[in-house]
């Protein structure tokens, strides 16, 4: 039995919607996964993004749950999801990428990183057998495996060099993750009849009907499931050499990774328009920590089906809010007076009471609230974006609809 299943339901050029089943929800692709770095998605509650903004699937950090609390108090807690109440679809990075953005702080050698907490400077290790038992401990449905991940103006050698060692540490992930998943060492462990009986099992029924073959709902052994990660910065050819690595190896699905690491954007797109359409056809493609709305259509319209990214609630933090037209700063004197919402097309709770004015007075006063709203509007319009982009697809005007959006934001 596998760990998940996804289908493809229809197909528009390169981009496409499908239905992807874990242990915990029934999740429609594209999607995009809010970012609960420390076990919270920041300023906003579950209540929310479950009932308001339905997001069926978040993703929580490695590398900040290790070093608080620490991988051990959660499991004592019963993992991730009893933790945080969040019963729905995890994803969890493998810590990597955090650990390589402490370039003073760390030591890399084949074995895998030490480095220096930038909590407390106490020395750490990761390697790909730790971040698997971490990951096991957190109990999240969706495990990355353990990769270097390159810079994006790295040049040819070191790349290579970089890739090679990611195969490496990608078949050290694989193997320890059987391991874990064999002596029943994952605290998420929920199998087929206990989701389908469970809260989120609703989830699953809403959403049969959609579900266009009956036999896509097979059962699922209620285990992890384990994704690869291509690197290979900007370099096409160990693109491709990493794609074929990963792919001979065997995942559940299928990330690129290394990119909006501050390349430019045309080399982001070329990679995905290379390598997305060379990826396994049955298997979910994420793209890792991108990105804008633009981002997400011009990465849909080329075949990928999953995205993370802080932005919605770091800019939300910050007084930045992202509209259908354009993205917009509450900080601005303009909208002093502003009584309209922060987007007329906006369907989220927070565009249905509160004006600019007002979310602007409560940014310019310091009140926590500000903060909160606007991440959640955010947030809302993310989502909202993606089921968009879905019916797009399954209508068939994908094309059409990336024109509209992205002249009324560049109108702005
Ligand atoms: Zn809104």
């Amino acid at each position: 039995m596998k760990p998940i299943d996804w289908k493809v339901t229809a197909q528009d050029g390169e981009a496409r919607t499908g239905i992807l089943r874990t242990r915990r929800s029934i999740i429609e692709t594209p999607v995009f996964m809010p970012v609960g770095t420390q076990g919270t998605v920041k300023g906003v509650r579950f209540e929310w993004l479950e009932d308001e903004m339905d997001a069926r699937i978040i993703l929580g950090n490695t590398y900040h749950l290790f070093l608080r609390p620490g991988a051990e108090i959660i499991r004592k807690l019963g993992g991730l999801h009893k933790f945080t109440t969040w019963n729905r679809s995890l994803l969890t990075d493998s810590g990597g990428f955090q650990v390589f953005s402490l370039t003073d702080l760390r030591k890399l050698n084949e074995e895998g990183v030490e480095f220096r907490s930038h909590l407390d400077g106490d020395k750490k290790f990761l390697s790909p057998e730790i971040s698997m038992e971490i990951q096991a401990a957190l109990g999240s449905e969706i495990v990355m495996v353990f990769d270097e991940c390159t810079p994006g103006d790295a040049g040819v050698e070191a790349t290579r060099k970089s890739l090679e060692m990611t195969a490496r540490w990608a078949e050290r992930s694989k193997n320890r993750f059987d391991e874990l998943q064999n002596t029943g060492m994952d605290t998420g462990f929920l199998s087929d009849s206990e989701f389908r009986n469970s809260d989120c099992g609703l989830a699953f029924h809403e959403n049969e009907s959609q579900i266009p073959n009956p036999k896509s709902q097979i059962a699922l052994s209620g285990r992890q499931a384990l994704f690869g990660i291509v690197q290979g910065a900007g370099h096409l050819d160990l693109r491709k050499e990493s794609l074929e690595r990963t792919t001979e190896i065997g995942f559940d699905g299928y990330a690129i990774g290394g990119l909006s690491v501050g390349e430019e954007k045309s080399v982001m797109y070329d990679v995905i328009e290379f390598l997305a359409p060379q990826m396994p056809k049955d298997a979910p493609r994420y793209l890792m920590g991108v990105g804008t709305p633009e981002d997400l259509i011009e990465a849909v319209r080329r075949g990928v089906d999953m995205f993370d990214c802080v932005l919605p609630t770091r800019n939300g933090r910050t007084g930045g809010a992202f509209t259908s037209a354009g993205k917009i700063n509450i900080r601005n004197a303009q909208y002093a007076t502003d009584v309209e919402p922060l987007d007329v097309r906006c369907p989220c709770s927070v565009c249905r009471r509160y004006s600019k004015a007002y979310l602007r007075h409560l940014y310019q006063a310091k009140e926590m609230l500000a903060a909160t709203l606007i991440s959640h509007h955010n947030l809302a319009f993310f989502l909202d974006l993606m089921r968009q982009i879905r019916q797009a697809i399954k209508l068939g005007n994908f094309a059409e609809f990336r024109r509209e959006f992205l002249s009324r934001i560049s109108n702005n």
